[in-house]
């Protein structure tokens, strides 16, 4: 999981979603808000409303490679995913900030799972079961990593010098860091579909096999612009993850403190 870049959403569908929300926010108490959230939600997030379409564009275009879901980055987004539960949060529902493009095997295990820290630091898992009435959350910070306003790579790492390709948490196992990446590998599977890794460690061995090529074209005098179209293609591949964390681990790793010693230009790709 990598931070995904900022984006605008064009001023009409911006004014809608806020119009849209208006409308969950009025209704007079919290069950009604949850209800009118999920109905609404469902009525509009549909390929007919052009208010979505203006979403669905924007968050494609926020997406790594070839429409890759924001969390695995292993299959294609076509759910509009939110962070915060609208059955949990309908006061986020038509909130752009709260939108993922995610991948049906990502969202639907997810479904409306949340936790939060609360203010004594501990750790309560907000989601409501299907008999518990429909009242607010606890307040609190939430676990789940959003990749659009932090980024999950200060929270965990790939495990690549291992050759597990999994993802471990960075921090210390006392600290809130620590519980946010675990929660967030957990709660999404990261590590828990077994194809993950497989697909990351060929990528790894694409990510590599690119800059290979890329040193032996610029040794043998390849004019820029074959050089650029060689770059763009190299960060166009999917799991860009892997690339992000060969090129902050290259020196722990020979083959790669070999390769980008070769062109350091790459650590800024
Ligand atoms: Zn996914």
């Amino acid at each position: 999981m990598i931070q995904i870049p900022a984006r605008e959403l064009p001023l009409e569908a911006r004014s809608a979603l806020r119009r849209y929300q208006r409308e969950v926010d009025a209704e007079p108490d919290f069950a009604r808000r949850v209800e009118t959230a999920a109905a609404k939600f469902r009525q509009r997030n549909r390929p007919s409303n052009v208010v979505f379409g203006g979403v669905r564009s924007t968050l494609t275009a926020m997406c790594a490679g070839a429409k890759r879901c924001m969390y695995c980055e292993d299959s294609a987004a076509d759910e509009v995913e939110h962070h915060r539960p609208k059955n949990l949060y309908p006061e986020h529902v038509f909130v752009w900030q709260n939108y993922l493009y995610a991948c049906g095997p990502c969202n639907g295990p997810k479904k409306n799972q949340y936790a939060v820290f609360v203010a004594d630091g501990s750790i309560v898992d907000v989601t409501r079961g299907y008999h518990q009435p429909v009242s607010p959350p606890v307040a609190g910070e939430p676990l789940l990593l959003h990749p659009r306003v932090e980024n999950p790579l200060d929270y965990m790492m790939l495990d690549i010098q291992g050759d597990t390709f999994l993802f471990v948490p960075a921090a210390d196992p006392q600290s809130r860091e620590f519980e946010r990446a675990k929660y967030t590998i957990e709660l999404l599977r990261l590590n828990g579909r077994d194809h993950l890794p497989v697909a990351r460690r060929e990528a790894y061995g694409s990510y590599r096999a690119r800059l290979v090529e890329y040193i032996h074209r610029r040794d043998a005098g390849a004019n820029a612009s074959a050089l650029n179209l060689l770059i763009d293609a190299l960060r166009r591949l999917q799991h860009p993850t892997v690339w992000s964390e060969m090129r902050r681990q290259h020196d722990l790793i020979p083959e790669l403190t070999h390769l980008f010693a070769s062109a350091p230009e790459a650590l800024n790709w």
